[in-house]
């Protein structure tokens, strides 16, 4: 496995691979791996000639200062665990490598990025669009892989590799999870005890409004986002930010609950500092 520091030896790199009639495979992260990252980097490697995975905290994608000063950093561990998983090629570049100066491109994505994750943290999906755009400049892979735990950053994505021209096919995959239903994240080594076992009261909570729907329970909106909140906040350890039942592409808020059916819920939580997200398509 190749380890990359700057620019010039991944692009140098992925050329020859392309020039032998390789197709590239890419799996963007911020690291501190888990097995959810390793699945996209051995689908990327069912899919595709050669893996490339990319590691870089994204500073401009943080609209807290503290997450990011917190936000785990384990690249030895990564590379090792990388290297196990058929993974080709690793980019790991400094701040210096991708912003040599201040990035001030703005992307409209209209709604898309206004909404949930986009309004609690604000120009969150900016920061991980330009992180996305020179990452697709420098790889330039056929497919590039990302998990639908990250359901509207995927759908930005989308929006930025059309607007972009990237000749990249998009390739989205389930969220993995826990045995108990918490969806995996690096940020959940970050979690007290106490914290790790009142954490899947956001799966259920999501399992729960599902069937609510699904069964025609259902009698408003604001009822099953009223019980998914409540039964969630009453943990101590637990405080919902947003939960939404949206439409999966335009990600409106769905208004009644036959529209529901085809919807997704998309919930986010805090424990303690820690911010958790997750969601799950009704269908
Ligand atoms: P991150 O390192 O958190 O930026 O995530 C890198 C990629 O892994 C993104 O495409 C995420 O959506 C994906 N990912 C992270 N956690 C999960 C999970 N539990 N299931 C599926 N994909 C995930």
């Amino acid at each position: 496995m190749e380890v990359f520091r700057n620019i010039r030896g991944v692009s140098e790199w992925v050329q020859e691979q392309k020039a032998e009639g390789r197709s590239i495979g890419f799996v963007p992260t911020m690291g501190a791996l888990h097995r959810a990252h390793l699945e996209l980097v051995r689908r990327a490697g069912a899919e595709n000639d050669a893996v490339v995975c990319s590691i870089f905290v994204n500073p401009i994608q943080f609209n807290n200062p503290e997450d990011l000063r917190k936000y785990p950093r384990t690249l030895d561990a990564d590379l090792a665990k990388l290297s196990g998983t058929g993974c080709s090629a690793v980019f790991c570049p400094g701040e210096k490598e991708m912003y040599p100066e201040k990035e001030n491109k703005h992307y409209n994505f209209g709604h898309l990025d206004k909404v949930m994750e986009g309004k609690y943290r604000r120009g969150h999906f900016n920061g991980v669009a330009i992180a996305v755009d020179r990452l697709f400049r420098i790889v330039r892979p056929h497919r590039a892989y990302f998990g639908e735990k990250d359901y509207q950053q995927l759908q930005v994505i989308k929006a930025m590799t059309h607007m972009e021209g990237h000749p990249v096919e998009i390739v989205p995959c389930p969220t993995i999870r826990e045995n108990d239903g918490l969806a995996m994240s690096s940020r959940n080594i970050r979690l007290s005890p106490r914290q790790r076992e009142e954490a899947p009261r956001i799966y259920n909570a999501l399992l729960d409004a599902k069937k609510a729907i699904s069964e025609g329970k259902a009698t408003s909106i604001d009822q099953v986002r009223d019980d998914a909140i409540s039964f969630i906040n009453t943990s101590p350890e637990l405080r919902v930010e947003y939960f939404e039942i949206v439409d999966p592409e335009s990600l409106l808020p769905v208004k009644n609950t036959r529209d529901a059916a085809g919807a997704v819920g998309c919930i986010a939580v805090y424990a303690g500092d820690v911010r958790l997200i997750d969601n799950l398509p009704f269908n």
